[in-house]
């Protein structure tokens, strides 16, 4: 365990966050811009950018251990498992001090209008409690912090500002890909990415390694730790790593009243608060809640409903791989997004599914990423002499349309506590139940045949296709769903709990639909939204004594 900031940690904090991810962090350092006492608990360490690989040449041999997204393979003394066996889906995540983004592709996308309204669009899930044009100020604000490159003026979107900084080259990749779209006539923009392409704030330029995956070696992409954190701590606000929150306590009146958390040395500790916000993404914060009982809250806290841990989505993510007769430098970064496409992302019915999908082209990475290639290829194929043609053919010569597939909420789809499998400290882990539903695979099957057309008009000489990637649960949201009604949502609006009044939730949990989209963008314009919202409303607020 470590300690940043003043030692107050026998002091009652007036805002508890758990979790220093991208929702626990913009929470963080706004409240203490605005003198807030705020104490951070993860279970996670600081990384020094100084650890991460890619810069050095062995960089996709750790990717498939060290800084693996997938804690299940990492097994890091910062993770917690988690039971996939009845799950479609792998979950990905990282654990320490800026929470997944240390390893996020950092693909920065706003929902779009009708995302926020399917209900009355499409008669599916439920509309949300608010609109894209109330978020869209603080889209915008949480773009500025973050120093997002881009180009503003996408038509598929309601304009928008310029970015902070100006679009990163697309590249060849991008250029072939943009061909393609061309002659089909279907809609293609430079992707935004949460990665600087001049220095901003303090943090380097992309210099397009394309390691994004494994952490950023330049201090270029907009991690939580160097985004927020050097700020929150300097107001005074506390992070203790190493604590591993295993119990939020509450009182007689039924107000929280901080946490039980178990340090590195396996002591068990207090922090009090008047103040609650759980910030440990769509699987931490369910595993907490559910784990969180007692007299007054049987069935886990803020959880009368019945609809904590239910409703999980995680993006199911289908792929179209092409290979080129020409070099196409496809190592080079960002390994954010080049160009993207919502050419097919609204409803259609004439095809026989409802919502849609983004799509974005992704550089192919080095040679074990290709040989790892989705799914993997066969054996004879990927080793010895064959290897070695395969890698020269295919190295610099591929790229991807990955398509991010619209996720229904639906109750079955499920974060439980599992019934045997613990974490190192003993604690019940999560385990998720996730299929996928029959839209889904509609939708993913028209994509796949229309990405493959895209890639055909390219002109790639040959493709690999995969419908489903197991390791693909990238976003976690939809298990503390927000909504004005208390008897069908968690949280309201701001992310406060209906049963308990000075608990929040402000991770991508509280999501009511999925949308097509990364959600990060619209994870941390939430948290801010709620977080203004707490802070303009202090006086009002119930606090624990
Ligand atoms: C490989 C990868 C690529 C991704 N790429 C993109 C992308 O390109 N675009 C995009 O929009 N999104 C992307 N994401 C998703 C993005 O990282 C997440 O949406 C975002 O980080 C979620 O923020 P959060 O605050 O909900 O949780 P997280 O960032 O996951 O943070 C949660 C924190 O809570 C802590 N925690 C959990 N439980 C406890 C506990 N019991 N006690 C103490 N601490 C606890 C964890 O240690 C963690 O630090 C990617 C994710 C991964 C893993
Ligand atoms: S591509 Fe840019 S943001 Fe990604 S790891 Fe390289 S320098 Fe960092």
């Amino acid at each position: 365990m470590a300690i940043a900031g003043s030692d107050r940690r026998s002091e009652n904090a007036d805002v508890l966050i758990i979790g220093a991810g991208a929702s626990g962090s913009v929470a963080a350092k706004h409240l203490s811009d605005n003198g807030f006492k705020v104490v951070c608990l993860d279970q996670g360490p600081w990384v020094d950018n100084k650890e991460f690989a890619g810069a050095r040449p062995e960089w996709e041999l750790m990717a498939q251990k060290r800084w693996h997204p997938n804690p299940n393979v990492r097994d890091l003394e910062n993770d917690y498992p988690v039971d996939v066996t009845e799950s479609d889906v792998n979950p990905l995540m990282y654990n320490a001090v800026g929470g997944s983004t240390i390893l996020w592709a950092a693909h920065w996308q706003r929902f779009m209008p009708s995302d926020f309204r399917v209900k009355t669009l499409d008669g599916v899930a439920d509309d949300w409690p608010f609109t894209y044009e109330e978020l869209e100020p603080f889209y915008e604000q949480a773009e500025e912090e973050m120093g997002v490159s881009g180009l503003a003026g996408d038509p598929a979107f309601p304009p928008t500002k310029p970015l902070p900084t100006p679009p990163l080259p697309i590249g060849k990749i991008g250029m072939k890909a943009a061909e393609g779209m061309n002659k089909l006539g279907w809609h293609w923009w430079p992707g935004p990415n949460a990665m600087p392409s001049k220095p901003y704030r303090g943090r380097n330029a992309c210099v397009r390694r394309g390691t994004c995956l494994t952490g950023c070696p330049e201090g270029a992409k907009a991690s939580m730790d160097l985004v927020y954190w050097p700020s929150a701590i300097k107001n005074g606000a506390k992070m203790i790593t190493g604590a591993r929150v295993k119990e939020i306590l509450v009182n007689d009146k039924g107000l929280a009243t901080g946490a039980v958390y178990i340090d590195r040395a396996g002591r068990e500790r207090t922090q009090k608060a008047g103040i609650v916000i759980v910030c440990a993404n769509g699987i931490g914060t369910p595993r907490l809640l559910l784990l969180s009982t007692s007299k007054r809250f049987p069935n886990g806290l803020a959880n009368s409903t019945g609809l904590v841990g239910k409703r999980l989505m995680m993006h199911p993510y289908a792929a179209v791989a092409g290979v080129f007769d020409e070099p196409l430098e496809s190592w080079l970064g960002p390994a954010g997004q080049t160009i993207q496409s919502m050419q097919f992302y609204e409803t259609d019915k004439s095809r026989g599914f409802v919502r849609g999908a983004k799509w974005q082209v992704m550089p192919s990475g080095g040679p074990l990423g290709l040989r790892a290639a989705y799914g993997g290829r066969a054996l004879e194929e990927a080793w010895g002499v064959n290897l070695h043609r395969n890698t020269k053919r295919v190295f610099g010569h591929a790229f991807e349309w990955g398509i991010i597939a619209e996720d229904l909420p639906e109750e079955s789809n499920r974060v439980v506590l599992d019934p045997t499998l613990t974490d190192s400290d003993g604690i019940p882990a999560p385990k998720l139940i996730y299929k996928n539903s029959e839209n889904t695979r509609k939708l993913i099957d028209f994509h796949l045949a229309r990405a493959q057309e895209a890639m055909k008009a390219a002109g790639a000489v040959s493709m690999t296709t995969t419908p489903l990637m197991r390791d693909c649960g990238w976003h976690l949201m939809g298990t503390a769903r927000m909504g004005e009604d208390p008897g069908t949502s968690v949280v309201d609006p701001y992310g406060k709990a209906h049963d308990v009044p000075n608990l929040f939730v402000y991770d991508g949990s509280n999501f009511v639909t999925s949308s097509g989209f990364n959600p990060t963008g619209t994870i941390c314009a939430i948290a801010l939204r709620c977080v203004k919202h707490l802070i303009a409303n202090r006086r009002d607020q119930e606090i624990a004594a």
